[in-house]
């Protein structure tokens, strides 16, 4: 078994470095930090309504050497963050909180449907398939959270979705205990590492720059800093995600957080024949610590979760490379889950960083005075939120009133994480707390969900 080496998506790409280094001092008008999803859509937008300005983009590795190669691949609608206080910034400036959440809802099902258009007209080969996405509820407590949260989604908006009890899951796939499941038409399986490949390649097309294995030291007005020389710059884009702690100045305003992953060898066909899953739908579960998977396009199962889900002093991970214990639970998961796919070897395991914020919201900030904008903390629903904090970062530059602009986490400003040994003791406990009730509420016949989760959600300021 593979592990590391950026993640299985990555390496059977034979993704690496293939682009220059930055040769000395630059000159641009707009310089975007960061090889991802969120840097290359904002490069890519950004080139559409700025034909002829100098855009270069900044990349420490290679493009898509962060959490955009290493992702799930769920194209998802999911709104990251905390709805609640979603609406609660929008009616501290006057807004109604339920209008602003139910532009969250429109806005994340429409960049679904926009980020497939994309990948048609530029002709991406990410394997893309809108198959729809199924949360699986496994036990009483979490039928009956499921059944909560697609009444919310409903009451915000959210088009298509329905219960399926478990007779209609059965038809569709075997999972272990499913009792019930929620379907949303809005999500796209993709390979990820393919789709920052070929976004990068239109990027380049387009003619932005793009320069590899060239790390920004220090960003300042009109200046960014690099180990390979200083670019003078109009505006700058931070679009570093977990990786936004390693520049100066910034070590607390994020936590990266780990999720990790495995897949299997390709499934037999008998073995495919006894799970089903032939819609290819992207897979989750009403847990708290919930596992996330899909089929991928050549017949394996790929399986992601939290692991041990963050480093002591937010160290982040090399390469990809996770730990043995996280590795082991992972495919404990996929054999609970799946026990026609018990004997199926597990060809590779990776993990990487995400971005969560300390009131776990999402935040898309351009400064005007400075010329200096970020987009961050998507927590583990990227995938679709990078293409819109992409294309609103663009409004803003463009200094456009859209209703992009006016969404709620625009201009928003968490409050920084606490120091350590705080930081560190506080995830940590968040996960055993979520783990611990997890596996109350499988052996339990009652549908309330653990009093231990929701303590839990409200210390850490998830809830
Ligand atoms: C294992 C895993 C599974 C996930 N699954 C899903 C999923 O299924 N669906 C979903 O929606 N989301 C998922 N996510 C989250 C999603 O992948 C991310 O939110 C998204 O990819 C973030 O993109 P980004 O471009 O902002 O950051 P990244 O992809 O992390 O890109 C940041 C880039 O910046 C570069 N960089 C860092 N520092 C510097 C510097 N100083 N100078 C220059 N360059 C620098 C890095 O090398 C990196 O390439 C998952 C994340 C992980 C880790």
């Amino acid at each position: 078994m593979r592990n590391g080496e950026i993640s299985f998506w990555s390496s059977s790409i034979g993704a690496g470095v293939t682009r220059a280094a930055l040769q000395g001092d630059a000159d641009v008008d707009i310089t975007i930090v960061g090889g991802g999803l969120t840097g290359l859509w904002t490069a890519y937008y950004l080139r559409q309504d700025f034909p002829d300005a100098r855009i270069l983009v900044i990349e420490s590795r290679f493009c898509g050497f962060g959490a955009s190669g290493r992702n799930g691949g769920w194209l998802s609608a999911e709104v990251p963050g905390n709805r609640a206080r979603y609406a609660a910034i929008a009616e501290d400036s006057g807004r109604d909180g339920l209008s602003a959440n139910r532009a969250l809802t429109a806005t994340m099902e429409a960049a679904v449907a926009e980020v497939l258009s994309r990948i048609g007209l530029e002709d991406i080969d990410c394997r893309a398939r809108h198959s729809g996405v199924l949360t699986i509820a496994r036990c009483p407590a979490q039928q009956a959270r499921l059944v909560e949260e697609i009444r919310d989604a409903q009451r915000l908006g959210a088009t298509g979705v329905e219960l399926l009890d478990a007779e209609a899951v059965q038809r569709r796939i075997r999972v272990d205990r499913a009792v019930a499941a929620g379907f949303s038409p809005h999500c796209a399986r993709v390979q990820p590492a393919r789709l920052v490949h070929g976004l990068a390649a239109a990027v380049e097309r387009s003619g932005v720059r793009v320069v590899e294995e060239t790390t920004a030291t220090q960003v300042e007005p009109g200046q960014v800093t690099t180990d390979r020389g200083i670019v003078t710059t109009g505006q700058v884009v931070l679009c570093v995600e977990g990786f936004t702690v390693e520049l100066p100045g910034r070590r607390r305003s994020l936590l990266p957080m780990n999720s990790a992953m495995v897949v299997t060898d390709p499934l037999s066909d008998l073995q495919w024949d006894e799970i089903g899953w032939d819609g290819a739908e992207l897979l989750g579960e009403s847990a708290h610590a919930y596992t996330y998977a899909q089929r991928t396009d050549d017949g394996r199962i790929a399986l992601g979760e939290r692991g041990v889900p963050y480093r002591f002093g937010s160290r982040i991970d090399r390469d990809g490379r996770t730990q043995r214990r996280t590795i082991a639970g992972l495919v404990r998961a996929v054999h609970e889950m799946f026990p026609a796919a018990a004997s199926a070897p597990v060809a590779h395991a990776w993990c990487g960083v995400l971005g969560v914020h300390r009131d776990w919201n999402t935040s898309i900030i351009f400064d005007r005075r400075t010329g200096i904008g970020s987009a961050t903390g998507y927590v583990g629903s990227g995938l679709t939120t990078t293409n819109v904090a992409a294309r609103t970062m663009v409004d803003l530059i463009a200094g456009r009133d859209s209703y992009l602009t006016r969404l709620p986490w625009v201009d928003h400003r968490s409050p920084r994480w606490e120091p350590e040994p705080v930081r560190y003791l506080g995830v940590a406990g968040l996960y055993a707390a979520y783990r611990f009730a997890d596996r109350r509420e499988l052996r339990s016949q009652s549908s309330r969900t653990s009093a231990v989760a929701g303590l839990a959600d409200r210390i850490s300021g998830r809830a």
